[in-house]
């Protein structure tokens, strides 16, 4: 029996949801298999689930056998279309940045490792920061195995003994779980771990090899290093990391057979820097993390569990230097940027001055803006100026709520679009829509209409060949000309309305007609909803101003429409007729030419006249140098990146006390 269907499951069945499923699949009797393009895995194996790559919007079959095949087919198509309905506490825990485990990442920094200098190694960037400490160098023995074949009579007890120590590390594994000190995001990367323990796919290959002759450890290692090459071999880089995590297991495993502990972490001087080829996620997450000044690893990326555990400490780490980790086993200091990749062997004394001074101003300013997070920046005519996030993913929710975002001034959609093989669909729009909206209400939600054209083509959207594709087909020009693509678009921003303060905004528009032509489009799909009894609910439609007919057509539009947010960057390269890409007129390209300011400031007053709210989601609304001025024309919402948030605050709290 047989049933298939489109994947929801947000990022697709990575670690996590392919655990649940898991653990859904294992609560029946039946035999259950997931088919995708033809091969068909086991639903009992979360890694052979994960090897399978079933990515979000993916066509699956699910297929059961046995006297509960209804009822499985029943539960797991439901998780598959619905994973949120239904999740225990367990899954709950998990933030989206574990299952997906990229967005919370800086850009993955896949330079290749290459020497700089004598004493100067160039790796990944896998999390900011600047550190300088002594160095720890952990470097623990290869593991061998024994390399003779077991006597026949030898063969069970060798199996008994596997078992006995695929138990024990489980049991360990569980024991850490269970300790209230386990950060979520650690005891989501902790469970993985246990998850590929007690996958039939680690331990039955290992089984197989003993049956076969081989000894305990020679088979662990042998079937992590097969299940380990899978991983590598699968084109996504999340799957990649999951490598790693298979070979930690495998040592555990390895350990306890050989009655060894592994080099314990635990003595690391308080600010040293880690120095391994590589560090087990399950190690790292055990260490005193506090007293861990920087990570230097041979292996590992931006997307290593690793790097998600340094990120989430705000430990500073350098990854993937491959063979060059070697010059460092002998270094006394090491001295690291995390945010270029640069690792510094035993630096000199203006190198260790100029690191100090980085380490010790960026402690001092993080400090000292936390206090912002919570602040509610208010003028002295009690004006509250709204300080919100610009994202482009569900992912970015929690840093942007963590550095105190009053809101998302914009966000992104283009993402949404660009992740898939095809154009996303209402419902899943919706869906992340609504998402947004519950976590920040009741603070307000800007989504931006698909802002694409044919510099940046999309999957599912035909873009002509242009001259100039900034000057092109592109924005709400491209979603105009097709409503089947943008009625998609708006209808689910109507259904996520419900959920919370929903606003919609327009990008490029430069004449009013194109506010026009999109309320028709707006009253249209609002009758649709209704006629269909789906529920929804109206939102604000505002416009993005970053071309200078916009600028000059500020009057009218601000009639017609409930909002401005000024698209500083575009507006720039408009207004300056200087390409935001091309490095040979980044002179040209500034937001402080008066001709911008002037630009921005004609915005403001046609806002103000008009009563509506004016805005800033472009780069500039985050420099504490021009907050004032933007304050002071009239702009009461500035939107950034959530890494400037609490500096804004504090630019906006200092401009009102001087009143
Ligand atoms: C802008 O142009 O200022 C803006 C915020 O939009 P984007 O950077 O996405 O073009
Ligand atoms: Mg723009």
């Amino acid at each position: 029996m047989e049933r298939s269907t489109i994947v929801r499951v947000h990022e697709g069945l990575h670690a996590r949801p392919a655990t649940r499923f898991v653990k859904l699949a294992k609560g029946f009797e039946s035999d259950v298999e997931l088919v995708k393009d033809g091969k068909a895995v086991s639903a009992k194996s979360s890694v052979k689930l994960m090897l399978l790559a079933v990515k979000e919007n993916q066509e699956v079959t699910v297929r059961a056998n046995g006297a509960d095949a209804i009822e499985a087919l029943e539960a797991l198509i439901g998780y598959l279309e619905n994973p949120r309905a239904g999740l225990d506490d367990e899954a709950e825990a998990q933030s989206p940045a574990n299952d997906a485990g990229q967005e919370v990442a800086p850009a993955p920094g896949s330079v290749p490792a290459a020497p700089d200098g004598a004493n100067r190694l160039r790796g990944v960037a896998a999390s900011e920061g600047f550190a300088i400490g002594p160095a720890f160098a952990h470097f623990p023995a290869d593991i061998a195995g024994q390399g003779r074949m077991l006597q026949a009579e030898e063969i069970q007890g060798e199996i008994d003994r596997f078992r006995t120590a695929v138990g024990a590390v489980q049991a360990r594994m569980d024991h850490a779980l269970a300790q209230d000190s386990l950060s979520a995001g650690d005891r989501g990367i902790v469970a993985a771990l246990r998850d590929i323990a007690a996958d039939d796919s680690l331990t039955g290959e290992a089984e197989g090899l003993i049956k076969g002759g081989n000894d305990a450890v020679s088979a662990v290692i042998t079937a992590a290093s097969n299940i380990a090459a899978e991983f590598s071999a699968v084109d996504d880089h999340y799957l990649n990391a999951r490598a790693d995590d298979v070979h930690a297991v495998g040592r555990q495993i390895c350990l306890v057979l050989l009655g060894q502990d592994d080099i314990s972490l635990e003595n690391i001087p308080e600010g040293a820097i880690l120095i391994a080829d590589d560090i087990g996620a399950w190690d790292l997450a055990r260490a005193p993390l506090k007293r861990i000044g920087g990570v230097v690893c041979g292996h590992g990326g931006a997307t290593s569990h690793i790097a998600i555990i340094a990120r989430s400490h705000g430990i500073p780490a350098v990854l993937g230097l491959g063979g060059q980790v070697n010059a460092l086993r002998t270094a006394r200091e090491v001295a690291l940027d995390g945010n270029a990749g640069h690792v510094i062997i035993d630096p000199d004394e203006a190198t260790r001055a100029d690191f100090a001074g980085r380490v010790e101003a960026a402690a001092k300013e993080r400090a000292g803006l936390t206090i912002f997070k919570t602040v509610t920046p208010k003028l002295a005519d009690g004006r509250i100026i709204e300080v919100a996030a610009n994202i482009g993913s569900l992912e970015e929710i929690e840093a942007a709520q963590e550095a105190g975002a009053m809101g998302i001034g914009l966000f992104r959609t283009e993402l949404l679009f660009m992740r898939h093989m095809h154009l996303p669909s209402e419902d899943m729009q919706a869906e992340t829509y609504a998402a947004l909206a519950k976590a920040f209400a009741p603070y307000p939600v800007i989504v931006r209409t698909l802002d694409i054209g044919g510099d940046k083509p999309i999957a599912g959207i035909e873009f002509p060949d242009e001259e100039n594709p900034f000057l092109g087909w592109r924005g709400i020009r491209m979603c105009l000309d097709r409503p089947d693509i943008f009625k998609r678009q708006l209808r689910a921003l109507l259904r996520a309305a419900v959920h919370g303060n929903i606003k919609v905004m327009l990008p490029m528009v430069s004449d009013i007609s194109e506010v026009r032509q999109t309320r028709v489009l707006v009253d249209e799909c609002t009758a649709e909803l209704k006629a269909e009894g789906v529920p929804h609910a109206s939102f604000d439609l505002g416009v993005m101003i970053e071309t200078p007919a916009a600028v000059l057509i500020a009057p009218t539009l601000a009639k017609e429409v409930a909002f401005f947010s000024i698209g500083t960057n575009d507006l720039t390269q408009y207004i300056m007729a200087a390409d935001r890409l091309n490095p040979t007129v980044a002179r040209l390209n500034d937001v402080t030419n008066p001709a911008v300011m002037s630009a921005i400031e004609i915005t403001a007053k046609a806002g103000v006249a008009a009563g509506i709210m004016v805005g800033m989601c472009g780069e500039a609304a985050g420099r504490p140098d021009l907050i004032a001025t933007f304050v002071k024309m009239g702009l009461t919402e500035l939107s950034m990146s959530p890494a400037s948030i609490q500096r804004a605050k504090k630019a906006i709290m200092a401009m009102a006390a001087e009143g």
